[in-house]
């Protein structure tokens, strides 16, 4: 296992559109492996194998049930394999996000508060649910990353520009890898 580096805006990678995995080989459960240590690290909820520089539609999900102070939070890794939203509610509901990608930047998001989706897990067993709360927020976040789209894309061109040079100012002041 190893941790790799994390994509930050503005690397055009972060706008491709990933393409299908074809088949789950040794290669791309070295990527899952890879990918749960880069955001246990970072660390994270989500990450999009896009975010290491793998166009894949390929994501991982932790949401890490927080437990009581001084215990270590449970472990709950979910690995999404060409993961499709096949529907959503209309009821749309506030989330502060933020993106491993858009280091320290947080703003609300609306979105679906459920989704059915179909994916792949690690064996490429067909799975479908409907998933609300966290995960379904995190899940679209994440499948937007599949499709070129970040979090800010949501935003007011105003609040997207003002995360954009917050961004540019850390990377001047070396706080994020150029
Ligand atoms: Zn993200």
């Amino acid at each position: 296992m190893a941790i790799r580096p994390i994509l930050c805006i503005p690397d055009p990678v972060l706008r491709e559109i990933s393409t299908p995995v074809d088949s789950i080989d040794n290669e791309v459960r070295t990527l899952i492996s890879d990918m749960f240590e880069t955001m246990y690290a970072a660390p994270g909820i989500g990450l999009a194998a896009v975010q290491v520089g793998v166009p894949k539609r390929l994501l991982v999900i932790d949401l890490m049930e927080p437990a009581e102070e001084g215990v270590e939070p449970v472990k709950d890794s979910r690995v999404f394999i060409n993961p499709e939203i096949l529907s959503e509610s209309n009821n749309l509901v506030p989330y502060n996000e933020g993106c491993l990608s858009i280091p320290e930047q947080y703003a609300e998001v609306m979105r679906p508060d459920r989704v059915h989706a179909r994916w792949l897990d690690e064996q490429g067993e067909t799975q479908e649910e409907e998933i609300s709360g966290l995960l379904a927020v995190c899940l679209q976040h994440e499948i937007d990353h599949l499709n070129g789209v970040l979090f800010i894309d949501h935003l007011s061109r105003l609040k997207r520009d003002m995360v954009v040079r917050k961004v540019a100012k850390l990377r001047r002041e070396g706080r994020i890898a150029a």
